[in-house]
C-alpha cells in the first residue's frame, strides 16, 4: 500500500492515472495536487473515490512540506507540467517555473522529509516525462532508448530535460529514491482539445478546419494513456532506484496518418449512428459529406521535431510491461468517449480558443 501525492492529477494524465490506480491499487492512500491551470479540471476526477484533492502549486515549499507530513507521503509520483510544445514557444517562462523549479521543490521537499532522519523510511520518487528530451530522429534512425543522448529542442522540452538531470542528480548525489519515465504522445480520454487528437475530433464534429502543421509527415509514437498509466504504475511498483524506463505504444505513424483515422472513424460513427447527425448537424459527416474536406495545410510550428520513436524493450524486460491497444483501437474507444462525454469537453472548448 502507497501514501501517494499525484502532483497534476486534474490533467490529462494525471487523472486517468488516479483513476488507473484507485482501480488497480483499491488500498493506496491518494492525495491530489494540482493548480487547476488551463490544462487543469476538477471534472476529470468526477466519481473517483477516495481521493483528496488539494488546489495548489508544486512551487510552494510550504505546501508542499506540509502534505508530505500530514499525509504521511511515501511516494510522489510528478504530472504536473506546463505541457503544450506552441505555448512553450509564446511564454517560455511558465515552463521554466513549473517545470524546472516546480520539480525542484518536490526534490527539496522529499529530501528533507525522507532522507534527514536517521533512518531511512522505503519512499519513492517517480518523475513523468517525455521522449522529446531526446530530441529529433531522421526516417532510418533506430528509436530513442534510455541511453539515447538528450538532445531537446523546444523550450518545453529543454524544461523537461532540465528536470529529468534534476531527478536523476537527486538519486546519484543524495540517495533518493528516483524513477524516471519518458513516454511518446499519449491520446484518450480527458485530454484537453488544444492536442491533436481532442482538438481534430472535436473541430470535426463543430465543422471546424483541421489545422495539418506543415506537409503533415511528422510521426510519432501513439500511445493510449491508459497504456501509460499501466507503464507508470509498474515502474513505481517495480522498478529499481536510479532507473529511467521508456514507454511507448508502438505505433509510429505520420500525423496524415492519425487524421486520416480520425476522418474515417468519425464518417463511419456517424453511418452507423443516425442521432449523431442530429447532434453535431455542422460537421460534414452529418450531410454525408467526408469529415477529410476540413483539412487545411497551415504554416509549420518553428524548429517542428520530424520524427519520435520509442525502444520500450526495458520496460517489457524489467517491468512486464506492454502497451494492450494499436492506434485503431485506441482511437475507436476515445473517439466513443468523446462522443459519450460532451458536458466534459464543450466547456473547455472555449478555454482552449482563448487561451491558445
Ligand atoms: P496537462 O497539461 O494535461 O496537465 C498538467 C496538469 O498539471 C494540469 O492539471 C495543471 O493544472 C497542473 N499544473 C500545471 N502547473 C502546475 C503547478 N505549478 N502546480 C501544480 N499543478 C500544476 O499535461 P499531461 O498531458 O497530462 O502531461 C502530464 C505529464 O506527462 C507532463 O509532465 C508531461 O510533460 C508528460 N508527458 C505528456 C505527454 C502527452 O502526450 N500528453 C507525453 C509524454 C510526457
Amino acid at each position: 500500500m502507497a501514501d501517494m501525492l499525484v502532483t497534476g492529477g486534474a490533467g490529462f494524465i494525471g487523472s486517468n492515472f488516479v483513476r488507473h490506480r484507485r482501480a488497480s491499487h483499491p488500498s493506496d492512500r491518494i492525495v491530489v495536487l494540482d493548480l487547476l491551470t488551463y490544462a487543469g479540471n476538477r471534472a476529470s476526477l468526477d466519481g473517483v473515490a477516495d481521493v483528496s484533492f488539494v488546489e495548489g502549486d508544486i512551487c510552494d515549499r510550504a505546501l508542499v512540506d506540509r502534505l508530505l507530513a500530514e499525509h504521511a507521503i511515501d511516494t510522489i509520483v510528478h504530472f504536473a507540467a506546463e505541457s503544450h510544445v506552441d505555448r512553450s514557444i509564446t511564454g517560455p517562462e511558465a515552463f521554466v517555473r513549473t517545470n524546472v523549479i516546480g520539480t525542484h521543490t518536490l526534490l527539496e521537499a522529499a529530501r528533507m522529509r525522507w532522507l534527514s532522519g536517521d533512518a531511512r523510511a522505503p519512499h519513492r520518487f517517480h518523475h513523468v516525462s517525455t521522449d522529446e528530451v531526446y530530441g529529433s530522429l531522421e526516417p532510418d534512425e533506430a528509436a530513442f532508448s534510455e541511453t539515447t543522448p538528450y538532445r531537446p529542442n523546444s523550450p518545453y522540452s529543454a524544461s523537461k530535460a532540465g528536470s529529468d538531470h534534476l531527478v536523476r542528480a537527486y538519486h546519484h548525489t543524495y540517495g533518493l529514491d528516483t524513477t524516471i519515465s519518458n513516454c511518446s504522445n499519449n491520446y484518450g480520454p480527458y485530454q484537453f482539445p488544444e492536442k491533436l487528437i481532442p482538438l481534430f475530433t472535436l473541430n470535426a464534429l463543430s465543422g471546424k478546419h483541421l489545422p495539418v502543421y506543415g506537409d503533415g509527415m511528422n510521426v510519432r509514437d501513439w500511445l493510449h494513456v491508459e497504456d501509460h498509466c499501466l507503464g507508470v504504475s509498474l515502474a513505481i511498483d517495480r522498478g529499481v532506484a536510479g532507473e529511467v524506463y521508456n514507454i511507448g505504444g508502438g505505433q509510429e505513424l505520420a500525423n496524415l496518418r492519425v487524421i486520416e483515422e480520425i476522418c474515417r472513424s468519425i464518417d463511419e460513427a456517424f453511418a452507423a449512428d443516425p442521432s449523431l447527425a442530429t447532434r453535431f448537424p455542422d460537421a460534414p459527416a452529418a450531410q454525408r459529406r467526408a469529415t477529410a474536406e476540413l483539412v487545411q495545410y497551415v504554416t509549420d510550428r518553428p524548429g517542428h521535431d520530424r520524427r519520435y520513436a520509442i525502444d520500450a524493450r526495458k520496460a517489457e524486460a524489467e517491468l512486464g510491461y506492454a502497451p494492450r491497444r494499436d492506434f485503431a483501437t485506441g482511437f475507436a474507444e476515445t473517439l466513443r468517449w468523446f462522443l459519450n462525454n460532451e458536458e466534459w469537453w464543450r466547456p473547455l472548448q472555449e478555454r482552449a480558443a482563448v487561451a491558445r
